[in-house]
């Protein structure tokens, strides 16, 4: 009845060697399942039960460790790397020079920079993943909402010449949001925006209400929109997963760790949200969220 050749195999090794017998087998992309074939004498007769498990959830949780455990070194390596040529550089004679040896310390600075925002970053990704993030939540109205975050990266756009415009209209209901976690969603957004922006470029922010289906409460769309470098149909989903950067030939000098848009769209869906990106690359991108309306 089977003719999956690994079953028969497996079946007949057990009959040969009268034996239990256990092997994994991946019987489709999608399906992967251990296997027990274990015989069995009953009245004379020889049987053989067999117990097929599915595991293609667990396989999918060790791919997905795997594959993090490996990013995480090799993020680590990057700035670990250039601390230690800023090290050695100062320690074979760049410190007899204090123009340059300023340069190397401030490079220094930079990498643990970097380095500390990874760890913090990684500590808040897992402790919201744990659920140990509890959101207090109150009623918010959306220009109060975006001013911190709009007020933190002003200086940063207009340094990196990127106009920021803001049309958040009066008469938006009041969302039903943790304050803080809402605005480091906005601050992770913007920020994007802004460090993929080249200058003479803008930043856009926006919101309105949106009549959601009939057993569905409205909801408030933000939307951040960028003139920037854009991103790749095939990134515009990934860019969600953690530590995931496209194209890093192009955005290899905009630092950053990959984590930004992974904690944004897990706080957004705390909030019982959704986060999704446009894009055409050359052209610029929109990243849009949901937040639900306070009911009054
Ligand atoms: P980080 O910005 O720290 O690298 P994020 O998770 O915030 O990490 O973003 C992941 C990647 O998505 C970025 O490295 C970049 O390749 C891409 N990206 C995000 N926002 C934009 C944007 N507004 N324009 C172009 N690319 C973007």
């Amino acid at each position: 009845m089977v003719r999956h050749h690994q079953l028969i195999s497996l079946w007949q090794r057990c009959r040969a060697e009268g034996r239990e017998q256990v092997e994994a087998i991946e019987l489709s992309p999608e399906l992967f399942v251990q296997v027990v074939v274990t015989p069995f004498q009953e009245r004379g007769a020889a049987g053989y039960v067999v117990i097929i498990q599915d595991l293609t959830q667990v396989r999918r949780l060790q791919v997905m460790r795997r594959d993090f455990i490996s990013n995480l070194s090799h993020e680590l390596r990057t700035p670990l790397a250039s601390l230690r040529a800023v090290v050695e550089t100062l320690q074979e004679g760049a410190l007899a020079d204090p123009p340059a040896a300023e340069r190397f310390l401030r490079q220094a600075e930079n990498e643990v920079n970097t380095m500390t925002q990874m760890v913090d970053e990684l500590t808040e990704l897992s402790q919201i993943e744990s659920g140990q993030v509890r959101l207090r939540l109150v009623p918010a109205e959306m220009a109060s909402l975006v001013e911190v975050p709009l007020e933190r990266l002003r200086p940063q756009a207009e340094r990196a010449g990127v106009a920021l415009v803001v049309d958040i209209p009066g008469d938006l209901p009041e969302t039903l949001v943790d304050v803080e976690r809402v605005q480091q969603v906005i601050t992770n957004l913007l920020h994007n925006a802004i460090k993929f922006t080249p200058p003479g470029g803008s930043v856009r922010m926006s919101a309105a209400q949106r009549e959601a289906g009939d057993d569905r409460a409205s909801e408030v769309i933000i939307e951040v929109h960028d003139t920037g470098i854009g991103i790749p149909k095939d990134d515009l989903t990934r860019v969600f997963e953690r530590f995931y950067k496209s194209d890093r030939a192009r955005t290899r000098d905009k630092g950053g760790t990959g984590l930004g848009l992974s904690i944004a769209r897990h706080l957004v869906e705390a909030h019982g949200g959704r986060i999704w990106a446009k894009s055409k690359v050359g052209k610029g991108s929109s990243f849009f969220f949901t937040l639900p309306v306070a009911s009054d």
